[in-house]
């Protein structure tokens, strides 16, 4: 069966640190960052591939950036706007558990929310530089808390429902994923931060694909993208502008 993927536009990071995405490339330069839901349809069910940030507010107070969500780019508003009842869907995939990945998996009553083992339990208890970006803080619940009795794990690769799977590509976080889509003109793999921008996977003079600057394994990081490079498929980063140009992928 072959599946829809739209990427679905929930906020931009205004001037973010160029550096943070590209690996020790734009010191100094700062640039805007989609935050990007992505809706997959054609299945069984409606699946949800990474449910976005909290809201500005917040992600000022607790990240220190600038959130920019006009009305209409409100996660529940462009749901709507999809023609997709958040009770409907019935899976909700992290490729991991950063706040921008997560914040709105409590939005879908009915799903379960895919995760890697490994990435749960680092969630849990990770190292002290990592502690911000799963908001492990003071007060606070982490959000993939607020929605854990749905939460699912998996090991490794494993196949999801017909013409999706997920793929382990550790680097980033200890249990990123992707998400491999299988549609009609081409098979595609929602990247997860192992591929922030388009930037990072044409690479430059120096290396063939250019990491996050943020990652807990850098090992294990370059081996994901060789990894990637075997799957035969069109790569769709997480976090680039651009990828909501086009936004639907068949
Ligand atoms: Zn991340």
């Amino acid at each position: 069966m072959a599946l829809k993927i739209q990427a679905l536009h929930v906020g931009t990071l205004k001037d973010f640190p160029t550096a943070a995405i590209t690996f020790q490339r734009g010191f100094g330069t700062t640039h805007d960052v989609a935050m990007i839901m992505f809706l997959v349809t054609g299945g069984e069910h409606p699946v949800i591939v990474d449910t976005g940030t909290g809201d500005p507010e917040f992600t000022a107070k607790y990240h220190g950036y600038n959130l920019v969500r006009p009305p209409e780019q409100e996660p529940r508003v462009v749901l709507e706007r999809a023609g997709v009842d958040p009770a409907e869907v019935g899976t909700v995939i992290n490729t991991h558990l950063h706040w921008d990945h997560c914040s709105n998996n409590d939005m879908f009553p009915n799903a379960r929310i895919v995760v890697q083992s490994e990435e749960l339990k680092y969630a849990v208890d990770p190292l002290e530089p990592n502690l911000a970006a799963f908001e492990r803080l003071p007060g606070i619940l982490p959000p993939w808390v607020r929605a854990l009795d749905r939460i699912t794990t998996v090991r490794g690769d494993a196949e999801i429902m017909p013409g999706l799977s997920v793929v382990h590509l550790p680097g980033h976080t200890p249990g990123s994923q992707g998400v491999l889509i299988q549609g009609e003109e081409s098979r595609y793999l929602l990247a997860g931060d192992c591929v922030d921008t388009h930037v990072n996977w044409a690479g430059d003079d120096r290396l063939s694909h250019i990491p996050s600057g943020a990652f807990t394994d850098l090992h294990a990081y370059m081996d994901s993208f060789k990894k990637i490079e075997q799957l035969n498929c069109s790569v769709i980063p997480s976090h680039d502008l651009k990828v909501l140009e086009k936004g639907t992928y068949v």
